[in-house]
């Protein structure tokens, strides 16, 4: 979508108490007014309890609609409710995403015993103890569900991993033995074989496991209406799987229902090869970029801004780039813990969503805050600002000025039906700053603002159409010609 901005709705300490789907439905028109596009909502089906994230996924099928797992709702709502939500958002003009969680199961109905080898949990490829039999958690019948909408039960020959035995009452990481299993060759090579993330891990090398998800794509869609999937722990599943998968569901629904995948690596080679191994049908999350901006925010001075998006996703694969600032595992005390620093954050966004490529993802936590936590309250003005700014301005060409550690820039040319020109400072030196910039003599005696805020001073250009920029320490401006009608909104 031109220059859409997807907002992922929650994190990991929103509040539970199956309100969620409520209170997003009533924020719609206030979402779609600030200039968010898309909505990526949590993980709907029933976890393993129904305080459950999403994460710890136990039946596809149940979006909150059966007594399972102790109550009928999730920890976001009712299915009504959920469909509710759904319905008001796309009313509103608001494409919605669903988060598919399809590497592991959790919370299995029953045990089953069947022959396993441990491997070394730091080196997957190597086994170090068996054949032998375990006990393990494999069995899913669904009792409260029973056949409803798919008559498909789980067994241990579904699955290639568990990390408990319940017949020696111990842990580990067990591969299951049996005709033609093994981990997945094509996943994350990091820990010898990252096919093993947690739970039951899916074996999707199984032709029944296949054909069931893909009909579970088919009945999602169908009774949900959302316009694309965001794929939890990609780099956990098979990616051969995962090309099956996206075709499968772009063959039915169009090409324009949207992927974006989990690919949690900042080695660009690893997912330039995953990309490729996808058909570049699948956007991911620009990891690398994220933990540039936590460097940044991290070393301050010290840190060189001309590197900042140096192997990214984004400057490597525009198109496919999805960027964020941090999300729910990132987030303090969470799994993959990254937080990028507060001070940096609206120069963190300013780098996400006054670009032309990427497709920039806002985090609920950076714009209602963390909550529970009164330190992070959220930047929700700061950010509705950003994008009014990239709603209006970032159009066209866009010259890029790296040419300090501490103070990078970029300028927006504008098109024909957008004929604004902006210029983007970001400042992480000690003292303020300023960059010499020039327009072309058509802009001669134009007098620029900064639309941030940051900044009060005015510039009128020479006549050469240039000027010095002035950017303050630690922080960023965006300049364009004042008195443009969304300046004047904003006062
Ligand atoms: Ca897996």
């Amino acid at each position: 979508m031109k220059n859409g901005v997807m907002l992922q709705a929650f994190e990991w300490n929103t509040e539970g108490g199956g309100t969620f789907y409520r209170r997003i439905g009533e924020k719609a028109a206030r979402l779609a007014e600030a200039g968010i596009t898309a909505l990526w909502l949590p993980p709907a089906f029933k976890g393993q309890t129904s305080l459950d994230v999403g994460y710890g996924t136990y039946d596809l099928y149940d979006l909150g609609e059966f007594n399972q797992k102790e109550e009928t709702r999730t920890k976001y709502g009712t299915k009504q409710e959920y469909l509710d939500c759904i319905r008001i958002l796309k009313d509103h003009g608001l494409e919605v995403y669903a988060d598919v969680v399809l590497n592991h199961k959790a919370g299995a109905d029953g045990k089953e015993l069947f022959k396993v080898v441990e491997v070394n949990p730091m080196n997957r490829s190597e086994e170090i103890r068996g054949p032998f039999d375990i006990e393990g958690w494999t069995k899913f019948t669904f009792p409260g569900r029973g056949t409803r909408y798919s008559d498909f039960q789980w067994n241990f020959n579904h699955f290639s991993g568990v990390d408990y035995d319940d017949l020696a009452k111990r842990n580990g990481i067990f591969k299951i033995l049996g005709d033609n299993k093994d981990w997945s060759k094509d996943v994350s090579g990091e820990m010898g074989n990252f096919d093993y993330l947690m739970f039951a891990d899916v074996n999707t090398e199984h032709p029944d496991v296949r054909d069931e998800l893909k009909r579970w794509s088919d009945w999602y869609i169908a009774e949900t209406g959302v316009d694309g999937f965001r794929m939890d722990a990609v780099k956990h599943i098979s990616a051969d799987f995962m090309r099956d998968f996206v075709n499968y569901v772009k063959s039915r629904q169009g090409d324009q229902f949207y992927f974006v995948g989990e690919y949690w690596k900042t080695d660009d080679s690893e997912t330039d090869r995953y990309l490729y191994q996808t058909d570049y049908d699948i956007d991911i999350f620009d990891v690398k970029l994220h933990f540039h901006l936590m460097e940044a925010s991290q070393r301050g001075a010290d840190y060189d801004l001309r590197r900042i998006f140096d192997n990214t996703v984004v400057q490597e694969h525009p198109g496919l780039a999805v960027t964020f600032v941090d999300n729910h595992d990132s987030q303090p005390g969470q799994s993959l813990e990254s937080w990028v620093g507060e001070w940096f954050k609206p120069l963190a966004y300013a780098l996400i969503l006054l670009r032309k490529d990427g497709y920039p993802c806002v985090f609920a936590g950076d714009y209602w805050g963390i909550n529970g936590d009164p330190n992070r309250p959220g930047f929700q003005a700061e950010i509705e600002k950003l994008i009014r700014i990239r709603r209006h301005f970032v159009f066209g060409d866009q010259e890029e000025r790296f040419d300090d550690p501490n103070l990078i820039g970029w300028i927006h040319h504008g098109t024909e039906d957008n004929p604004g020109k902006l210029a983007t400072l970001i400042c992480t030196a000690d003292e303020d700053r300023t960059m010499r910039i020039e327009l072309g003599a058509d802009w001669a005696g134009k007098k620029f603002a900064d639309f941030s805020g940051n900044r009060d001073d005015k510039i009128i250009l020479d006549e050469n159409g240039g000027g010095d920029f002035p950017v303050s320490a630690r922080s960023y401006s965006a300049w364009a010609e004042d008195g443009h009608p969304l300046q004047l909104r904003d006062e």
